[in-house]
């Protein structure tokens, strides 16, 4: 994010990618203007928390008139650096990162996953999608010369932490943790959590003893 971007609260960061999805899709059908219910109504958040989200960026919505899509869509890509692709390196080419490699990202925003690596033989040297598979040992050497910051994690939980040491010292300052390993990082570095084990087993949890209606938060 640039410098001169508003410091705006982590729980509104973290919901900019969603309006910005659905922006995107309202822009393309060539919608020009939106409303906060009719935000609200799609991306399933309360209109309240979309007005007051929108509101740490200045006056962008008029009361009766609704939002101007293209504007808003400008500020977000601005905001999100979605004019800036930013390149990831994905550790750890099994099953899970094999899927991702081929998601890889690029429908929802700017960010791909520029490189691969593993440590088994048959897998260095090859291509998944456009994606080259290297060997752990070249980690460090090729994130530096390409610059990378943003690492994604899928390897088995006992090599997480190893590997994170390893991509803290050649300098990523973010990990999105796809293990069930509980990681430690200095200060300056990002590690955000994604168990897909407990999330599924939270929602039983949450559909046995809630059901649908009540919200979690
Ligand atoms: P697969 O069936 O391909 O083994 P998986 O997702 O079931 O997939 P895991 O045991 O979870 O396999 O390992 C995920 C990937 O991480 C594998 O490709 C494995 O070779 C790789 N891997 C294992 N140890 C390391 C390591 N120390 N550094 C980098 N990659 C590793």
């Amino acid at each position: 994010m640039s410098n001169d971007t508003v410091k705006i609260p982590q729980a509104t960061a973290k919901r900019l990618p969603l309006y910005y999805r659905f922006l995107k899709n309202l822009h393309s059908s060539g919608k020009q203007r939106v409303s906060s219910a009719e935000l609200s109504e799609a991306v399933k958040v309360d209109s309240a928390t979309i007005r007051r989200d929108f509101s740490y960026f200045g006056a962008l919505g008029k009361k009766g008139y609704g939002y101007n899509v293209n504007y808003l869509l400008t500020f977000f890509r601005k905001t999100l650096d979605q004019d800036e692709l930013t390149k990831v390196a994905l550790i750890g080419v099994g099953n899970l990162g094999t899927a991702l490699l081929h998601y890889n990202f690029l429908k929802n925003n700017n960010t791909k996953i520029a490189v691969g690596f593993d440590v088994e033989e048959a897998k260095i040297g090859t291509s998944i999608g456009d994606v080259p598979i290297h060997h752990m040992d070249e980690l460090e050497k090729i994130i530096t010369e390409m610059g990378i910051t943003v690492a994604i994690l899928t390897v088995p939980a006992p090599f997480a932490q190893t590997i994170t040491d390893r991509l803290v010292a050649a300098n990523v300052k973010g990990i999105l943790n796809f293990t069930p390993a509980r990681l430690t990082v200095p200060a300056t570095t990002r590690v955000h959590h994604i168990d897909l084990a407990v999330e599924l087993q939270s929602l039983v949890y949450f559909l046995k003893h809630y059901g649908v209606d009540e919200e979690e938060e």
